[in-house]
């Protein structure tokens, strides 16, 4: 009988690969449910004897089982361009194993880490860990080794280890495909930081618009749990708000209290959650972790990359994009490569205006930025974060000015409320703006203040409104208690330096 393979990630599932699964059942074939390739615009794909044909649809499942379907066919799927150019280090196993099957996991090399781990000790662990340079992949950017480090010296009755699993950034996916594809190796990494640092109880808090990689998780926190023991592991689910992905405010949610962000210090390596010393960081980072201990990791893992940014980064691209997907790679690629000989250009086959990286704090990135590597200190220099690694295209039919407006009118929406610069500033950024867009006048639908600057708003010209804007921003960058109010002004910026046309502006009304 003839087995083909299928993945069940969320984004092959949603674009129909139960129904395909379904059709290879009814023929008498047996289906595998794997993990993901990444290459998700020919999901679902269907592999067999490494073959692979996508996207399929249930009507073209006859065609492939009797060898025929060419047109979708793209050969040996481990060769094809889009894999075959990857540094896969934490996808090592995408599209490789099922998901839940502790035979795959241990068959591909899974538990060498923490076997590891538990016989040098946990000295040499965070050495090791130092030594490879990992940094947080959530977006910060903090040195993983440096951050486990100060928890193990913390004094503290317990000490926790903390997956942060709220991936809420537009355009990223890779968690949820860590979580879905290869649960294991999350959970392989939690437990080597929690045997390095002495903690006894792990939590990874997840959003409840995962419903997949939620069940997933607590399958194979059920399965490993001998393994992994007497590290405890749950899962917690939170509702969904982008400031719950800010490490204190997570904290404060696992606590079951208002997900609204606690003034540092103290570092939640120091006073986390329930006050205990405790290690934050986000799927990608613990999921790294694995391989850096297994045998000689550390040493690669330190060798690849540029400069302080050491290692792979899965970078996500999505979007208006012909070939969206997950790809990893050393740090160093430039956005040029990623959106053209990567990703294919745009999906609407129209010239490329803009990338977003770093989530919807990021900056737009204008096709003149698109050789600056990728890497955090090349990004920085640049006005522009690499965050958590997604990038969206847009093509030449996008309207910045809107973007810019929906970047404070996002600020507004998730703002804790807890710091002036982001909960007050974002309301009137956003008219701000919209009275750059009525030509500096008042916008008739806008609340203003005019005693702020004492000058009525009606009589400021539309370079003064420019510069309010520049003010503004400036004053969220450096006044707000985290990222979510200080990032904001990335994308208005960028959006108003590179593309003032857009806001009715000229060059020359635009401060570089
Ligand atoms: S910047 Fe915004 S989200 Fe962050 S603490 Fe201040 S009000 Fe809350």
């Amino acid at each position: 009988m003839s087995t083909v393979r299928i993945s069940d990630d969320a984004v092959a599932r949603a674009c129909g690969a139960d129904r395909v699964s379904d059709a290879f059942a009814k023929l008498g074939w047996t289906v595998e449910r794997v993990s993901s390739w990444g290459m998700h615009w020919l999901e679902p794909l269907a592999e067999v004897n490494g073959v692979g044909w996508g996207p399929v649809t249930p009507d073209r499942v006859a065609e492939i089982a009797e060898g025929g379907a060419d047109d979708l066919c793209i050969g040996p799927v481990a060769v094809h361009p889009f894999i075959a150019s990857q540094q896969r280090l934490t996808f090592a196993r995408a599209g490789k194993t099922r998901p839940l099957s502790l035979d795959d996991y241990a068959n591909s090399g899974g538990w060498a880490g923490l076997d590891r781990a538990r016989a040098i000790g946990s000295e040499q662990v965070l050495a090791e860990m130092a030594q490879s340079g990992l940094r947080g992949r959530g977006g910060a950017g903090f040195p993983a080794g440096i951050k486990w480090q100060t928890v193990a010296k913390a004094p503290g009755d317990r000490k926790y280890v903390v997956c942060n699993a709220d991936e809420g950034d537009s355009g990223t996916f890779a968690d949820r495909m860590v979580m879905e594809g290869d649960p294991f190796a999350l959970i392989e990494g939690m437990a080597i930081c929690a045997h390095a640092v002495g903690a006894g109880q792990g939590y990874v808090y997840l959003r409840s618009e995962y419903p997949d990689a939620i069940a997933k998780m607590n399958a194979a926190i059920d399965l490993a749990a001998e393994r992994i023991a007497p590290f405890r592991m749950e899962v917690r689910v939170g509702a969904g708000a982008y400031v719950c992905g800010e490490e204190t405010s997570l904290l404060n949610s696992l606590e079951g209290k208002r997900g609204e962000v606690r003034a540092k210090p103290p570092l939640p390596a120091i006073a986390g959650l329930f006050g205990q010393p405790t290690v934050v960081n986000n799927v990608l980072t613990l999921a790294a972790v694995p391989h850096i201990l297994a045998e000689g990791g550390a040493a690669h893992y330190d060798a690849l990359g540029l400069g302080r940014s050491k290692g792979t980064m899965p970078i996500q691209i999505a979007g208006n994009v012909r070939h969206g997907g997950l790809y990893e790679t050393a740090f160093g690629v430039t956005l040029r490569e990623l959106v053209y000989d990567i990703g294919g250009g745009t999906a609407s086959g129209r010239p490329v205006k803009a990338v977003q990286v770093g989530g919807p704090l990021g900056a737009y990135l204008h096709p003149d930025q698109f050789d600056i590597a990728f890497g955090y200190e090349e990004y920085a220099g640049a006005d522009a974060l690499i965050g958590h690694g997604g990038i969206v295209v847009f093509d030449d039919s996008a309207d910045m000015a809107a973007m810019a407006r929906f970047a404070m009118e996002f600020c507004a929406a998730e703002s804790c409320g807890k710091c002036t610069p982001c909960r007050i500033g974002s309301v009137r950024g956003m008219e701000i703006i919209e009275r750059i867009l009525a030509g500096g006048r008042k916008a008739d639908a806008v609340e203003v203040l005019p005693q702020m600057h004492n000058v009525r708003d009606a009589d400021r010209s539309l370079e003064d409104q420019v510069a309010l804007l520049e003010d503004l921003c400036e004053t969220m960058k450096f006044g707000s208690l985290c990222a979510l109010g200080g990032f904001t002004p990335y994308p208005v910026l960028s959006a108003l330096r590179h593309w003032p046309e857009d806001f009715g502006l000229t060059k020359q009304a635009v401060p570089a």
